[in-house]
């Protein structure tokens, strides 16, 4: 053990917290840079209730980064001294960086969709097929646009993928092209995207069994990324695999916004496959 009077201090915030992997991803990647001295990253449960008094606790323990999910990420901004552009056209943020005392707002929660799929080519001209309109669909729709893709959004709701539209709207020339219900007979359309996307809760807890597209819709041109990361290899995953697509775990997501946080909180780049190996091993 390493910490001392003079480690700062790194925490991950929402409700509930307990389950997340941040802490181990980002306490694997101060210990193989050696800053296990500099830097502890732990978690807090934070009721919607207390999240002023929680800003308040950050600001009086200099606290050096705060990492935000759910229920937080909007809510905070107005407890901030400044917001980064990219964060205020998102209207979320999953970041907060302490600055000699001013707390800047950061999201790389887009960061972590569209790094990884840069790996697999360029993305500028591509199709995508998002499925869900809540959180992690805005990061994906929103780094997307911005690569110069377009999207096609399909959800249960279709206000919500409506008030999707409407926040981001046009970014980069491109556009939200289209919107769909998520009945199954819509989901064919598909097939004529290059990515698809699942954004929604359909792989995990009580939806473990279920996949956003049947499998007969899924090509081997494909490329297919899966927000859910619990289980490790969703049944959407499974079943893209076995028709040859490329396949983008939702592990790749956690782990992409992390690495550009890693570097916010401490200035150095963050070591990938250390960081990496410790969502694989969970
Ligand atoms: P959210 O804001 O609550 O949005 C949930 C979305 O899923 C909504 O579009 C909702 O549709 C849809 N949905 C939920 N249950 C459904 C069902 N039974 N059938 C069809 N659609 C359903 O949640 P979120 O924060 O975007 O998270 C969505 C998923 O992404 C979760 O699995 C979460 O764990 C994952 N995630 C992963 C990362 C990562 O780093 N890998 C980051 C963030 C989130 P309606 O609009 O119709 O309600």
């Amino acid at each position: 053990m390493r910490i001392s009077g003079r480690t700062k201090m790194c925490i991950i915030i929402g409700d509930p917290v307990a389950h997340s992997l941040s802490p181990a991803m980002h306490n694997a990647g101060y210990k193989a840079l050696d800053i296990d001295d500099q830097f502890v990253f732990t978690a807090a449960t934070v009721k919607n209730k207390d999240l002023k008094d929680a800003i308040k606790g950050v600001r009086a323990m200099g606290v050096r980064g705060l990492t935000c999910t759910i229920p937080h990420k909007i809510r905070i901004m107005k407890y901030l001294d400044e917001i980064d552009e990219t964060a205020k056209r998102i209207g979320a943020v999953n970041t907060v960086v302490n600055i000699n005392g001013k707390l800047k707002g950061y999201n790389t929660d887009w960061l972590g969709v569209v790094n990884p799929l840069k790996k697999l080519g360029k993305l500028e001209g591509k199709k995508a097929a998002v499925i869900g309109a809540g959180g992690a669909a805005h990061a994906m729709v929103y780094g997307l646009l911005k690569e110069g893709v377009q999207v096609t959004i399909y959800n249960r709701t279709v206000k919500k993928a409506l008030n999707l539209i409407e926040s981001l709207k046009i970014i980069n020339g491109s556009q939200v092209s289209f919107v769909s219900s998520m009945d199954l007979s819509h989901v064919e359309g598909v097939a004529d995207c290059d990515i698809i996307l699942n954004a929604t809760n359909l792989g995990m807890g009580e939806y473990k069994s279920k996949t956003p597209v049947p499998k007969k819709f899924i090509q081997k041109h494909h490329i297919v990324f899966d927000a859910v990361y619990a289980p490790y290899e969703t049944k959407f995953l499974k079943e893209a695999k076995e028709k040859g697509a490329k396949i983008i775990h939702g592990t790749e997501m956690l782990l992409h916004q992390g690495l550009v946080q890693f570097e916010l909180y401490t200035g150095k780049k963050a070591p990938e496959d250390v960081m990496r190996k410790v969502l694989h091993k969970i």
